[in-house]
């Protein structure tokens, strides 16, 4: 099917109009009056300008989020908040071609990843959370007979809420979701690559009925700019990022001043194990949607893929077989499985470790290359190393694009120490019919996710986040509701 025209799109009435940060319950120009812009990444042209939002206006923003706290949000009722919560899930619903379309026109991914996976998953993210915000509690405990003692589960507070370029409507999801279900306000940095879905869920939050000053939205950069406002500010009593291993570590210390609540999703670089004794099809198939799902741009990509040495030729026939029959191009067609990367930068950055690869010895097997047939956009192929062992950088840095290292081992040991050796510990994959030899990989892998028999699949109930530099606390199911909230424990005196 042909790329959407222009006039078909959904879309262009936001993108026709000024794009303004939402600040208390107002769509308002930077302080500054700066912009930048915002570029598709499949035809490098530009999308729209978006406010530059620095330090005055995160100002503007928390003292607006701390007078809802404080006033209409802070007293309202938990099935109100949960209703609004509802009602925004609802709107993402009702506009979600428009919403797809926006995310693709920004970040490149293929439309019907954006529709199915990002639109989908934000709806069911926002009503799980609904969910939760009347089913918060504290409970009573019977310590001493003397007092009577309680806790209450409370917000937070103001909480900021920094996140990336590789989903950025459902990042926003997981940041908003648990966080307004607490009883929180929040001032959200969406990534300066894609900032435009974030405005319209804005939009679609004030038509929802939250009251001014509960959400609020500043475009802009990180580091010297609204990032760094956010993660330094003093009236801000936690702050949540996605993005980056180096940036995490920036923010870290960055909220050491008021001595801030953080939590991080930060990279990865899983292993995905196929034994010998796996169903080798659907192997191949959850090898490519481990690394070549959103353009390998996932924290929790398979980057690093071990294959038992009997299974390692049939296992790359086939895998490049289907490689081979992949369709690249414009996110908005249909047909599209694999798209831009994010920016040029992006682009630019994989390239360069494709090249490094190849100096450390690594086997081409496929892709290596921008596609010749693309004359505009930010394509890199999809490609695969073989003979790669785990000490080369393309099996040790995050590449975060569409470059899958093919590492061979023979036994069990060998396998789970090349697994862990690594500084990250997010996620990671076993392919077997043994049950036992699942179970033992399962809780051999030091990461926060292990998926057997299949990749990527995702629940707003099933919590998700790392060990060791991949980050600290997490994200969905319950496990938000503690990042989001605050216990306190109430003792009364009842000696006479
Ligand atoms: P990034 O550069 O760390 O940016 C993430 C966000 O942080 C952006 O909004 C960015 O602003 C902001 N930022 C940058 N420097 C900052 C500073 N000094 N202070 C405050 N904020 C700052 O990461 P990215 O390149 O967008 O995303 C790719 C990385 O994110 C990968 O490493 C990937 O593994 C990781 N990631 C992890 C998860 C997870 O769940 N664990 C999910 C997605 C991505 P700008 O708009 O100016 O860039
Ligand atoms: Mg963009």
């Amino acid at each position: 099917m042909a790329v959407v025209q222009e006039k078909e799109l959904l879309c262009k009435d936001f993108l026709a109009k000024p794009k303004k940060l939402l600040i208390d319950g107002k769509f308002v120009d930077a302080v500054s009056g700066k912009t930048f812009e915002t570029i598709n990444p499949a035809t490098e042209e530009v999308l729209a300008k978006v406010p530059e939002g620095g330090k005055e206006d995160v100002d503007k923003a928390v003292k607006a989020a701390r007078r809802a706290l404080d006033g209409p949000w802070g007293k309202m009722a938990t099935n109100e908040r949960a209703r609004l919560i509802y009602k925004l899930a609802e709107l993402i619903e009702k506009h979600a071609d428009e919403l797809a379309q926006l995310e693709t026109l920004d970040n490149g991914k293929p439309i019907t990843e954006s529709r199915y996976v990002d639109v989908a998953q934000t709806a069911e993210t926002y009503r799980y959370y609904a969910g939760w915000a009347t089913k918060l509690e504290g409970e009573t405990i019977n310590a001493n007979s003397n007092f009577f003692t309680y806790t209450l589960r409370e917000p937070v507070g103001v909480v900021g809420q920094i996140i990336p370029w590789n989903f950025p409507m459902l990042m926003q999801a997981w940041k908003w979701g648990p966080a307004l279900a607490c009883g929180n306000t929040v001032v959200l940095k969406p990534a300066e690559q894609t900032p435009l879905t974030a405005l319209r869920i804005g939009e679609l939050a004030m038509e929802a009925g939250f009251p001014d000053g509960v959400v609020n939205i500043i475009t802009g950069f990180g580091p010297d700019s609204a990032g760094e406002a956010i993660s330094n500010h003093m009236d801000i009593d936690k702050v949540a990022f996605t993005g980056e291993e180096a940036t995490g570590r920036i923010i870290v210390k960055a909220s050491a001043g008021n001595l801030k609540r953080v939590s991080l999703e930060l990279g990865g670089k899983a292993p995905n194990i196929v034994f010998a004794d796996a169903d080798i099809d659907a192997a191949v198939k959850g090898a490519i949607t481990g690394i070549f799902f959103n353009q390998g741009q996932v924290c929790c990509a398979g980057s690093r893929l071990f294959l038992e040495k009997s299974i390692h030729d049939e296992f790359m026939s086939k895998l490049t077989d289907r490689i081979a029959k992949m369709r690249q191009g414009h996110g908005l067609d249909e047909g599209t499985q694999i798209g831009p990367q994010v920016s040029k930068e992006q682009q630019q950055r994989i390239l360069s470790y494709i090249d490094i690869a190849k100096k450390e010895g690594a086997s081409l097997a496929c892709g290596g290359a921008a596609p010749s047939e693309h004359k505009k956009g930010y394509f890199v192929q999809p490609t695969v190393f073989t003979g790669v062992n785990n000490d080369m950088r393309i099996a040790k840095e995050e590449v975060f694009g569409p470059v899958l290292a093919v590492i061979p081992f023979t036994g069990m040991d060998e396998v789970a120490e090349a697994a862990n050796k690594t500084t990250f510990g997010l996620s990671g994959a076993v392919w077997t019919r043994d049950v036992k030899k699942a179970h033992k990989f399962a809780a051999r892998i030091k990461a926060g996710t292990i998926w057997v028999n299949c990749y990527n699949v995702f629940d707003p109930a099933v919590p998700f986040g790392g060990y060791k530099m991949s980050g600290y606390g997490r994200e969905l199911g319950k496990h938000s509701i503690e990042l989001y909230s605050n216990i306190k424990s109430v003792w009364m005196n009842l000696m006479d």
